[in-house]
């Protein structure tokens, strides 16, 4: 066939999954196909029109700072930018941009088709192509067979999807969208550990039949912060204000009576839903006595009137969402563009992953996104874009490469998922990072864009950016450090206003900016400061890294005691039924997990330290 058949990656779907892991494989070098349902819906949000937050945000960064995607697309289609928690510390403040819808796919899209050694092609994938335990390839709904090294699989809520409004269901993949049901059967007959999760979305309201006079205003930040470590806010398009409302008790006895006729409450949905988006029944039950619930009024766009309120997710019968819709404030009279809905669909136990996103099961073929029991745009571009890489990796017959928990978000999420599984839908949360100190947002370039840069994925513009700011905060570091000041014979009034008072003796400028009430910028007004760096990116850099050295050195000491183990490698293959001394539960949970090191073992429920030093010794045995 004169059609290019033979890839080095392919890559089912194209959400932000599978555009992440497509686009990485493309830039390591690698031949790499797309195929996906429908090109119109490349990099389509399926939910809120939303990228970043807490947590989230951290692993935008992460991507970008591995030349990924999201974060420049968000700053050519953001159309409100907030940074979260911007009056709290470094390590918890977090980037937040409303989108527009599409101008979001069209940046997306843009980049997929400039992309050198990336082929698009609008396809649905019925069935991988199988060798004993080793993918080879796919075959589409058309019978069309490509081959591959390695294949990702990023098919988000679309393996068996059904979609529910109160007692009505059908087969979707979301609204508007086909399901994936050939290659959900097929998965399933391979055996591997499929379960189901659920998730919403709200009715969407066409905006101008809102009262926004009732509703309270809430701007994006002036000036406007731009996402990728290579934007700028002059990228961004025309800014919008969202605007906040809330429910009321009549919106929530509405909500009641409609019950009986919930597919949620009436056991009709089977599979967990996301345990921090409820739907609007979920939160009014679960916190039954609150008499009013939050709901952010966040436009889908710029050349759209349809409106997403965020907060009010639901799979009630479509005229209780007309009721409940029409009794919050300034939605009075609010029509109904879209109705909400539940989906339940297909993951796989992340279990059965090796920490590359690799399936244990069968060579080559890698998982990423939703089908992995995540939740979040940001989850999924995260995980794809790691699954790109380690498909590249695979392809070319080299090592799996995998940030640790003390690099990167990423890091954390698929050591999280490989090591604990899930019971309910995964989303980022800081709280989930036990070094949070050293995984800012501010630094992901740092953590990250060196080791980007060796696997292939981040480009020369990049790199050269990146390599001047690294120096530059060095160059800038070793000024501070030689340079001494002795308040005491700096004009009274200087010092006092930059250092406050009580300094006695002479320090260097960088023990000086240790100090918490003392900023960089006052500090370079001091009289024989010097002129200091002008890009504000280092400057802040320079600040943090000299505030948070000594929980940072602390942190480090850590994660070196921790390192030995995490070093210290468990084979797959090992029957832990022949390890003499672990109890019955263990052997079990080991044998089930088959955790790849020793570290990852130990962060098994009821694995206990016990346990490990048992493991210890045979490994030192078997040595
Ligand atoms: P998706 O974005 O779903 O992309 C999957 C892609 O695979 C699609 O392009 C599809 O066409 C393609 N595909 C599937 N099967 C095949 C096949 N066989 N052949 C070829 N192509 C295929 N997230 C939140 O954080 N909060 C929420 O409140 C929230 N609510 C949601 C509500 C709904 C109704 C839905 C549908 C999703 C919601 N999400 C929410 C989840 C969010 O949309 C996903 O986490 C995110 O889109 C996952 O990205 P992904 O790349 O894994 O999959």
């Amino acid at each position: 066939m004169l059609y290019p058949s033979q890839f080095d990656v392919i890559v089912i779907g194209g959400g932000h999954a599978g555009t992440e892991a497509a686009l990485a494989s493309a830039r390591m070098g690698l031949k790499t196909l797309l195929l996906t349902h429908n090109i119109e819906t490349l990099g389509q949000m399926s939910c809120n029109p939303s990228i970043g937050g807490i947590g989230k945000g951290h692993l935008v960064k992460e991507v970008d700072a591995l030349g990924g995607a999201m974060a420049a697309a968000t700053d050519e289609a953001g159309i409100q930018f907030r940074i979260l928690n911007s009056s709290k510390g470094p390590a918890v403040r977090a980037t937040r941009a409303q989108a527009d819808r599409v101008l979001y796919r069209q940046a997306i899209r843009g980049r997929l088709e400039s992309q050198p050694n990336l082929w698009l092609f609008q396809q649905a994938v019925d069935d991988l192509i199988l060798e004993q335990d080793r993918v080879m390839g796919v075959i589409t709904q058309l019978g069309l067979r490509f081959q591959a090294k390695a294949v990702v699989l990023t098919a988000g809520t679309f393996l068996a999807g059904l979609v529910h409004v109160g007692q009505s269901n059908y087969q979707a993949g979301r609204a508007g969208d086909p399901p994936s049901i050939t290659l959900a059967q097929r998965l399933r007959e391979i055996q591997l550990p499929v379960k189901r999760f659920k998730t919403g979305t709200p009715p969407r309201i066409d905006g101008r039949s809102l009262d926004y006079s009732v509703m309270v205003e809430q701007p994006g930040d002036d000036p406007a912060p731009a996402f990728s470590f290579l934007g700028s806010s002059a990228q961004h398009p025309r800014q919008l204000p969202c605007w906040i409302t809330q429910t009321n008790l009549r919106t929530h006895d509405i909500i009641r009576g409609g019950l009986d006729r919930s597919p949620l409450y009436t056991g009709v949905i089977e599979g967990v839903g996301p345990r921090y988006c409820p739907s609007i029944e979920d939160k009014i039950m679960r916190f039954s006595g609150k008499d009013s619930h939050q709901i952010f009024v966040e436009p889908e766009g710029l050349n759209t009137h349809e409106i997403y309120p965020n907060g009010i997710s639901t799979s009630l019968p479509f005229d209780v969402q007309v009721e409940l819709v029409r009794s919050i404030q300034g939605f009075e009279n609010a029509h109904i563009t879209r109705p909400g809905y539940a989906i339940e669909y297909d993951f796989f136990d992340p279990l059965g992953l090796k920490h590359s996103l690799e399936t244990k099961a069968i060579q080559g073929l890698f998982f990423a996104g939703q089908i992995n029991g995540t939740t979040g745009y940001e989850e999924a571009a995260a995980q794809g874009i790691l699954a790109g890489i380690n498909a590249g990796l695979s392809a070319q017959g080299k090592e799996a490469w995998y940030p640790g928990r003390d690099q990167a978000y990423l890091g954390v999420m698929v050591d999280d998922l490989i090591t604990r599984g899930v019971v309910e839908p995964y989303r980022m949360f800081t709280s989930r990072a036990e070094y949070r100190l050293m995984l800012r947002e501010d630094n992901a370039d740092l953590r990250l864009t060196e080791a980007g840069r060796l696997l292939g994925v981040v480009d020369d513009a990049r790199w050269r950016c990146f390599v001047e700011k690294r120096e530059a905060i060095a160059r800038e570091q070793e000024r501070l450090k030689s340079v001494w000041v002795n308040p005491k014979l700096l004009p009274q009034e200087d010092a006092e206003r930059v250092l406050g008072k009580g300094i006695e003796r002479e320090y260097s400028l960088l023990d000086l900016l240790r100090r918490p009430d003392v900023s960089y910028s006052d500090l370079m007004t001091l009289t024989g400061a010097g002129v200091g760096v002008g890009d504000s990116k280092v400057a802040e850099q320079i600040e943090i890294q000299a505030k948070y050295q000594g929980y940072i050195a602390r942190q480090q000491e850590e994660v070196a005691r921790h390192q030995h183990y995490e070093a210290m490698v468990l084979p797959l293959s090992l029957d832990y039924r022949e390890v003499h001394g672990l109890s019955i539960e263990v052997q079990q949970k080991l044998n089930q997990h088959k955790p790849e090191t020793l570290g990852q073992a130990g962060r098994i429920s009821g694995v206990t330290p016990a346990a490990i030093s048992v493991l210890l010794v045979y490994l030192k045995r078997s040595q």
